[in-house]
C-alpha cells in the first residue's frame, strides 16, 4: 500500500471532498466502466442511488450536482467553476446528459437520482450505486462505490476485500506508523520531507514533483486571492455572509495602527482560513487538504509561514507540503480522514495535525519535534463532531478552519519550547482518534442530525 503526496493534495472544487469531489470521480469511473463493457450502443440511462451520509447532507454539499457533472465527463481538477451553473441548467432543460461522444443519457432528476435517507450500504456511510439501464429499463451494469474522505473513491469490491489502497508500489522508505517514520529519519539521517521526496520519486520525476508541489501552493494562493475579493452571501439558504473580504480590507488599510497589537497576526491567519473556506462553501476551486471541509487550514498556516516567518522560502513551502502529507498518510491509512466516518476530528483535526507538522518542518524542527507538534494539534481536536447546519459546509466548518489554523501554529510553538519528551505519541493519538470516532454516535458523523445542526434553527 502506497499513498502519494498528490493523493492527499488534489486540486478540485468545493464544497466537499467526500460529498462533491468523490461522487464526481465515482460518476467518471462508472462511465469508464460502461465503455469498457462496450455498453455504449445499448445504454439509455443511468440511475444513481445515494445512501447514508451522502443522502443526509448531499443536497447541501452539492452531491447531486457533482454526480451530474461527473456523468457529463467533467473532472474536479479541470471543471471551470464558472461554467457549472450553465451546464446544470442545460441538463435540466434538455433532460439529457451527453456523457461523451458515444453516450447520450436520458436524465430526469427525480427518476434517475434517488436519495435513500434511511438506508446505508454495508461498508461505509458514504455509499452510492450506479445502474446502467437500457431503453426498456433492463439492467445492464451495476456498481457500488464508497467516497471514503478526501476525494478518495473505492469500488465496493475493493472495500469488501479490505484493500484500503489500490497502489502496491514498493517505496524506498516505507513507513506504517509515526514511530517507523521517525526511526527511518534517524537511521538514514534524513528529514521527513526528504523521506517523502524519495518515496515520491517512485511515481514521478524530480521536476514533476517540484512542479506539482508548486502548483498546489499556487492553487492555495489563488484561492486566498479570490476569497478576499468575493463579497456577498454564500449559497445554500443560510444567508452566511463572507467575512474574509472585509477583514482583508480592514487589515490592509490599518496596517500601521495594527502594528501596536501583536495579535494582529491572528487576524491575518483567520482571514486566510476564512477566505479559502468561503471559496470552498461557494463551490470554488480549492485544494483538498486533506478534505474540502478542512481545506482552509493548510493554506492559512502556509501563508503565515510565507508572510510572517523571516527567511521563509520556496524550499520551506515544499518541505511543509511533503511533511504534512507524511502525517496525513498516517491518518488516512491508520484511522480516517472522513467526517462521515470519525467526525470532524478526521477533517479539521487531521488538517491541523498535518499543518503543525508542515510548519514545524519549514521551521527546521527535528523529526521528533515535528511528530510532537502533529500529536499536540490532534490531541486537542479529539472528539470533534461533524454537525454542519443544513448540511452546508459553512457553520461550523468555516470558523473551525480558522480555529484549527491557530491551533496548528500554537502546537508548533509548544513543541519547539518542549525539551523533546512527551507522553502521548502521534501513533497513540491516531489510534485514540479512530477509537473515539468508532464510538461516536452516527448522528455526529456528517448527518446533520446532531450537534449544532439540530440546535440552530435554519431560517
Ligand atoms: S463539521 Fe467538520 S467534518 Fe463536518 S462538514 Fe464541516 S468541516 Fe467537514
Amino acid at each position: 500500500m502506497a499513498v502519494s503526496v498528490f493523493d492527499l493534495f488534489k486540486i478540485g472544487i468545493g464544497p466537499s471532498s467526500s460529498h462533491t469531489v468523490g461522487p464526481m470521480r465515482a460518476a467518471n469511473m462508472f462511465i469508464a466502466q460502461v465503455m469498457s463493457h462496450n455498453l455504449q450502443s445499448r445504454i439509455n440511462s443511468i440511475k444513481t442511488e445515494l445512501y447514508g451520509s451522502l443522502s443526509h447532507t448531499g443536497r447541501g454539499h452539492g452531491t447531486d450536482k457533482a454526480i451530474i457533472l461527473g456523468l457529463l465527463g467533467e473532472e474536479p481538477d479541470t471543471v471551470d467553476p464558472d461554467r457549472i451553473p450553465g451546464l446544470l441548467e442545460q441538463v435540466e432543460s434538455e433532460q439529457k446528459i451527453q456523457a461523451n461522444e458515444s453516450i447520450t443519457l436520458q436524465f430526469k432528476i427525480k427518476k434517475h437520482l434517488v436519495w435513500h435517507k434511511r438506508k446505508k450500504l454495508p461498508l461505509h456511510s458514504n455509499g452510492m450505486q450506479f445502474t446502467a439501464l437500457d431503453e426498456e429499463g433492463n439492467e445492464l451494469l451495476r456498481k457500488a462505490y464508497y467516497s471514503v474522505g478526501g476525494g478518495f473513491i473505492l469500488a465496493h469490491s475493493h472495500m469488501a476485500k479490505e484493500h484500503i489502497m489500490e497502489d502496491d508500489s514498493d517505496l524506498p522508505y516505507p513507513f506504517t506508523s509515526g514511530d517507523e517514520l521517525i526511526e527511518s529519519c534517524n537511521k538514514n539521517n534524513m528529514t521527513i520531507a526528504q523521506i517523502m521526496y524519495a518515496n515520491e520519486l517512485t511515481w514521478r520525476s524530480q521536476t514533476d514533483i517540484e512542479q506539482q508541489l508548486d502548483q498546489i501552493w499556487q492553487a492555495m494562493e489563488s484561492c486566498v486571492q479570490r476569497g478576499v475579493k468575493a463579497d456577498g452571501v454564500l449559497p445554500g439558504g443560510l444567508k452566511v455572509a463572507r467575512r474574509a473580504p472585509k477583514i482583508y480590507r480592514d487589515l490592509d488599510l490599518k496596517s500601521e495602527k495594527d502594528l501596536a497589537d501583536p495579535l494582529t497576526v491572528l487576524d491575518w491567519i483567520n482571514m486566510y482560513a476564512l477566505a479559502v473556506s468561503e471559496e470552498n462553501a461557494a463551490g470554488g476551486r480549492v485544494v483538498t487538504a486533506p478534505t474540502n471541509g478542512a481545506a482552509g487550514i493548510i493554506p492559512a498556516v502556509l501563508h503565515y509561514y510565507k508572510e510572517f516567518v523571516p527567511d521563509s522560502n520556496q524550499q520551506g513551502i515544499r518541505d511543509f507540503l511533503l511533511t504534512a502529507a507524511a502525517v496525513g498518510i498516517l491518518y488516512k491509512t491508520k484511522a480516517s480522514i472522513s467526517g462521515a466516518e470519525v467526525g470532524c476530528q478526521g477533517e479539521v483535526g487531521v488538517a491541523s495535525s498535518m499543518a503543525a507538522a508542515g510548519l514545524a518542518a519549514a521551521l527546521k524542527l527535528s523529526p521528533d519535534e515535528i511528530e510532537n507538534a502533529a500529536e499536540i494539534a490532534m490531541e486537542h481536536n479529539l472528539g470533534l463532531t461533524c454537525d454542519p447546519i443544513g448540511g452546508l459546509v459553512q457553520i461550523p466548518c468555516i470558523e473551525r478552519n480558522a480555529m484549527g489554523s491557530i491551533k496548528s501554529i500554537n502546537a508548533v510553538r509548544m513543541a519547539d519550547r518542549n525539551d523533546g519528551t512527551h507522553t502521548v505519541s502521534l501513533d497513540k493519538v491516531i489510534k485514540t482518534m479512530k477509537e473515539t470516532g468508532d464510538d461516536m454516535k452516527e448522528h455526529y458523523k456528517e448527518t446533520s442530525r446532531g450537534g449544532l445542526a439540530v440546535n440552530i434553527i435554519e431560517c
